[in-house]
């Protein structure tokens, strides 16, 4: 291969918007067969807002709100970002979290006025919820809103909902990818209604939709799939994403997401619009051509 030949396909990345860590990684982009998508900023913007709130029967929803507000005001995942933004907004100043912790892929937990209370997707909790709040949940969920399980004191009191939105390149991201031949796939943490919901909406097949994934988990998910014999580009944002983009074939990382992400990739997609992945894997196979 010319260095020169690479070096110009460098240049060309950096006016596309992909930033390259070293022009070798030109070469791993041109034999990848499957791209597995992370779901939560990547396919979808990751802006979420605090949407419903369904409380127990015995449940008041104002100290649902402030309980669960409260808690994830500690957390920065983007759910929680939510649940604290739209709790404050309607039920106001939100009380201080003692014993905070939290627990990767599931949600958090701590002391709130004198209750012990979790947020998340905790299944002893969830499978112990009302009848109707577990049917509004699932509705939730089939409409493409995560929901979680708002509980104090072992009891679960009900279900807090968010909307996040599918970005508006991503389905024709997804398009572009399969006139290349390559595989479009989805990985996530988040439940399996939700993930179908968004992969329906942005064209990727029920059958490669890969969900309720723990993060230290994401990267067996891209081990397996190399032992398949495939060749495994991962675009993710998080860091729960960052092992998994470093065990990828290629690792493609959104500018708009965490350092961890960035740093563990082999490309940063500058403006986190997914298009330019398949404006990445074009470009080096051009690039590639041109050195033949
Ligand atoms: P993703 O893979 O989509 O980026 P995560 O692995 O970070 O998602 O989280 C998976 C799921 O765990 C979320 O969809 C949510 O249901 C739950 N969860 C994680 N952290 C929290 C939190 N702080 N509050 C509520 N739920 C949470
Ligand atoms: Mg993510």
């Amino acid at each position: 291969a010319t260095p020169t030949a690479l070096m110009v396909g460098t240049g060309r990345g950096a006016q596309l918007g992909i930033l390259i860590k070293g022009p070798e990684v030109l070469e791993s982009t041109r034999r990848v067969d499957t791209v597995v998508l992370d779901k939560t900023g990547t396919v979808t913007t990751g802006r979420m807002t605090l949407q419903e709130v369904y409380a127990a029967e015995s449940t008041d929803e104002k100290q649902l709100l402030r309980l669960a507000g409260a808690l994830e005001h500690a957390s920065e995942h983007p759910v929680a970002r939510a649940v604290a933004a739209g709790a404050e907004e309607r039920v106001g100043p939100l009380p201080p979290v003692e014993h905070f912790e939290n627990v990767p892929g599931q949600g958090v937990r701590g002391r709130v006025e004198g209750h012990e209370v979790t947020v998340g997707r905790f299944a002893d909790l969830a499978a112990r919820l009302p009848q109707e709040v577990a049917r509004a949940r699932h509705e939730a969920e089939s409409e493409g809103r995560t929901a979680v399980v708002v509980g104090w004191d072992g009891v679960p009191r009900g279900v807090v909902t968010v909307a996040d939105a599918v970005k508006e390149t991503s389905a024709e991201a997804v398009r572009e990818l399969r006139a290349l031949g390559l595989r479009p796939m989805l990985l996530t943490g988040d439940n399996r209604t939700v993930a179908e919901t968004v992969a329906r909406a942005v064209g990727i097949d029920p059958q490669d939709v890969i969900a309720e994934v723990l993060p230290q988990d994401k990267v067996d998910v891209v081990r397996r799939l190399q032992a398949e014999g495939r060749s495994v580009a991962m675009v993710g944002d998080g860091v729960n994403d960052a092992a998994a983009l470093a065990t990828a074939d290629l690792g493609l990382a959104m500018g708009t997401g965490t350092d961890a992400a960035i740093e563990a990739g082999d490309l940063t997609l500058v403006r986190g619009d997914l298009r330019v992945v398949a404006d990445a894997i074009r470009l080096s196979r051009r690039t590639l051509a041109t050195i033949k």
